[in-house]
């Protein structure tokens, strides 16, 4: 079949190529991605991605999946080539504690439809995301410690395959698509575990910069001891008028009465500015930060993991931040713990499972900025270097980084380049870095 034959497959109202709509179809999250595809097909079918990945390698197109879109550095989306939209495919249904997926499906459609049965998801921190890219890549958030990673929790997919093929992943595939990202086929569905969790306890306390050090330093003592079922996440941030501070933001999901005195610890990390923890629905604490970072503007992010908060660290983190200059600048920290670390390295392609802190260094850049020369979150990642991990977060690296990317997958790299070579020997599918053999 040609090309075109296998784009005839497909109704033609679902395959948009210039114009505006394609200018729409084309925008993702960060909005200084300005790269624009030949065409988007608007799957709404396994058989239409079937049709499309046939199109695009017929015609030699560079391939590539859409999501929810949130890959910072665009992705989703390749110079000239053919876009396999799945935002049509967003469906969820939940059986005997566990969600069918479609490709498609954001985080907060998930959330959403496990809330109608008092079940939740592990999902990360914005309900927009998409909820297989967030999974193939990982997938850090508020229950990590009790339920372990989003890709943990990745149960089974319908993939298809480069050469076309409709497969389900058998345990190798699988192995791979829990952290080894989006680089073996097009996740059409997926079956996802969910938890009985229909409240957690969850807030913020904000506290003054001058207290940037002590509040990290006993931040990361508190959490030494923090249970499975306390996870938080740390951030270094600007008020709209450019005043720094750090924002605490714990979830507890165990007991309500517990959680209570757990949170209450956070407290005394300084004189917060403002304190509020309450009582929610896990898809409630999932919209919580949604307006954080708007849809449209222009993004810079790098990573780095850094083994704790010891006084090195710490110092670290507010000399990077305090470099930020007169960007808007963001650093959120994501622990690592509980569940999440008593994964084997070996039983899935998720490249670390040590304890530790994974570091988003994000910058908000000016109208005319390219995302991947703004030098700040760069500039911070050499910081924070001499004190981090090998590798880094594979979701969040930028294609130039593939110093990280080569330590990024940990011992599991030989076996990841072999279950690529076995599904996609010709790298039809390059969204994430991954390392070269050797
Ligand atoms: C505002 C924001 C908040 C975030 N919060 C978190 C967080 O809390 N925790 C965390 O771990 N990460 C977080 N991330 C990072 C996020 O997990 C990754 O950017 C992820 O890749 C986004 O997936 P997507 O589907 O939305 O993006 P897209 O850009 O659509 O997809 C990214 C890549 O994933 C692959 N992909 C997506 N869907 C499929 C599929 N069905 N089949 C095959 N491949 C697919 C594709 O290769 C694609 O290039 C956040 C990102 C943003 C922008």
């Amino acid at each position: 079949m040609t090309g075109r034959a296998a784009l005839s497959r497909i109704d033609p109202d679902r395959i948009i190529t210039g114009g505006p709509e394609l200018d729409a179809a084309a925008a993702v999250w960060n909005g200084a991605v300005t790269h624009r595809p030949a065409l988007v097909v608007r799957c709404e079918t396994t058989e239409d991605v079937r049709s499309a990945i046939r199109a695009a390698r017929e015609c030699g197109l560079p391939l590539s999946v859409r999501g929810g879109g949130h890959d910072w550095a665009g992705r989703a989306v390749r110079p000239g080539g053919l876009v396999i939209d799945l935002t049509r495919m967003r469906q969820v249904s939940v059986h005997d504690g566990v969600a069918t997926v479609a490709g498609g499906a954001t985080s907060g459609d998930v959330a959403v439809a496990a809330d109608r049965h008092g079940l939740t998801a592990a999902t990360g921190t914005v309900s927009s995301v998409g909820m297989i890219g967030l999974t193939l890549g990982g997938g850090y958030g508020p229950l990590n410690g009790r339920f372990g990673l989003a890709a943990d929790n990745l149960l089974s997919a319908e993939v298809v395959l480069a050469d076309g093929r409709v497969v389900r992943a058998d345990p190798e595939l699988l192995w791979a698509l829990r952290g080894g990202g989006g680089n073996f086929g097009v996740v059409t569905s997926a079956e996802i575990a969910l938890h009985p969790v229909s409240e957690v306890l969850a807030g913020s306390f904000t506290f003054p910069w001058e207290q940037a050090g002590q509040v990290l330093h006993g931040y990361g003592e508190l959490l030494d001891r923090a249970p499975d079922a306390l996870t938080s996440m740390i951030s270094l941030i600007c008020t709209p008028d450019g005043s720094p501070m750090i924002v605490v933001a714990p979830t507890w999901s165990g007991s309500l009465a517990e959680g209570r005195a757990a949170l209450g610890e956070f407290a005394g990390l300084g004189t917060p500015l403002t304190a509020a923890v309450s009582a929610k629905s896990p898809l409630d604490k999932l919209r919580e930060f949604d307006g954080a970072f708007p849809a449209g503007d222009r993004y810079a992010i790098r990573t780095r993991n850094v083994p704790d908060l010891k006084p090195d660290v710490v110092s670290a983190l507010i000399e990077a931040y305090a470099a930020r200059g007169a960007s808007a600048a963001f650093i959120n920290i994501h622990h690592f713990h509980g569940a999440s670390t008593r994964t084997a390295i070996e039983s899935s392609a998720f490249g670390i499972r040590r304890e530790h802190f994974m570091v988003e260094l994000i910058e908000l850049g000016s109208p005319d900025s390219d995302p991947l020369a703004v030098a700040w979150p760069q500039q911070a990642g050499a910081t924070l270097a001499p004190h981090a991990l090998p590798g880094g977060y594979p979701n969040l690296l930028g294609p130039d980084d593939q110093e990280q990317a080569a330590a990024a997958y940990g011992p599991n790299t030989a076996r990841l380049r072999a279950v690529k070579a076995r599904v996609d020997p010709d790298g039809v599918f390059t969204a994430t870095p991954l390392p070269a053999a050797g």
